[in-house]
């Protein structure tokens, strides 16, 4: 495997960063998760912008321009000969003294990983998925504003823990208000009498690439979306649920917090984004 760092291509084992980078000291720092599909990187502008503009709020100056990263990504994809992948592309704040102030701190590391990536068996895939609703809550303000993907993950790891500690497979994090937000790492629909519902993301969501392509495809479909919130109460009653993201990609969720999902097997709406899913990313991987 190739490593992208700052630059240069360094073999798995050899590409390091500083124990002083603010991104391992503090979390401070973005990133991205994308997919390859068929040797296509999948929606790779729209990753692009959302890196970009995370790193804005973050006050985070990434040391290149937007496409000549992407073409760093492009030819790192090309040198590690991966036809199905996945992207890890991080952004830390780089190198500085103790204490908090970014501006102490020279230039931003920058790292692109292609590796395989698999975070569900098929079997789940097939069956679907048991989630519960967890303690861990959704944190709305500034940079743990979760439109800002950084690298602070410690709510979304908690509520990962939390689910497998309660045998799930995936945990539904709330809002403080107790509205359903997202995965720990993917969004939420459901399926109410053939209408689709996801949470706005201002109650607590990222703006998920795979959420807005499941949009475009309830749309091309003909299955009318709603973008509103809703509460576990409307999740227990729903008819199908199902998360999206790039790792988890597209899986039917057949019970949440013990009760069953419709009839506890992935429904046909669901099955019908899937396929569409599935369609757009082997035919028409390019983006
Ligand atoms: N929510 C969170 C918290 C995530 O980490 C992810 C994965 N990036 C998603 C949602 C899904 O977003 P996407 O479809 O862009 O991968």
């Amino acid at each position: 495997r190739w490593v992208f760092l700052n630059g240069e291509y360094k073999r798995k084992s050899e590409a390091m960063i500083s124990v002083f980078d603010h991104g391992f000291l503090y979390g401070d720092g973005v990133f991205e998760g994308i997919r390859v599909y068929s040797g296509n990187v999948f929606r790779l502008h729209e990753h692009m912008v959302r890196l970009y503009e995370s790193a804005k709020s973050i006050l985070l100056d990434i040391p290149y321009s937007l496409d000549e990263l992407e073409a760093h990504v492009v030819e790192t994809v090309r040198k590690n000969q991966l036809v199905d992948a996945y992207i890890r592309l991080v952004v830390s704040r780089g190198d500085g003294p103790l204490g908090l102030d970014p501006s102490e701190c020279e230039i931003a590391n920058v790292v692109i990983i292609v590796d395989k990536i698999r975070l569900y068996s098929q079997e789940l895939y097939d069956k679907g998925l048991t989630v519960v609703t967890v303690p861990t809550r959704r944190n709305i303000p500034d940079a743990l504003n979760p439109r800002v993907k950084s690298l602070n993950y410690l709510n979304n790891i908690l509520a990962k823990s939390e689910a497998k500690q309660a045998g799930a497979g995936e945990a539904i994090i709330l809002s403080s208000d107790g509205y359903v937000t997202e995965g720990s790492s993917d969004n939420i629909f459901m399926v109410k009498d053939n209408v689709l519902y996801t949470p706005p993301c201002y109650l607590g969501a990222l703006k998920g690439i795979t959420r807005q392509t499941i949009i475009d495809i309830a749309g091309e479909l003909g299955y009318p979306l709603k973008e509103e919130p809703f509460t576990r109460h409307d999740l227990f009653n729903a008819d199908e649920v199902l998360l999206t993201g790039t790792g988890a990609e597209v899986i039917s969720v057949v019970q949440v917090d013990g009760r069953s999902v419709g009839k506890g097997v992935p429904g046909p709406v669901s099955k019908d984004l899937i396929s569409q899913f599935r369609k757009l990313v082997t035919v028409d991987g390019v983006s």
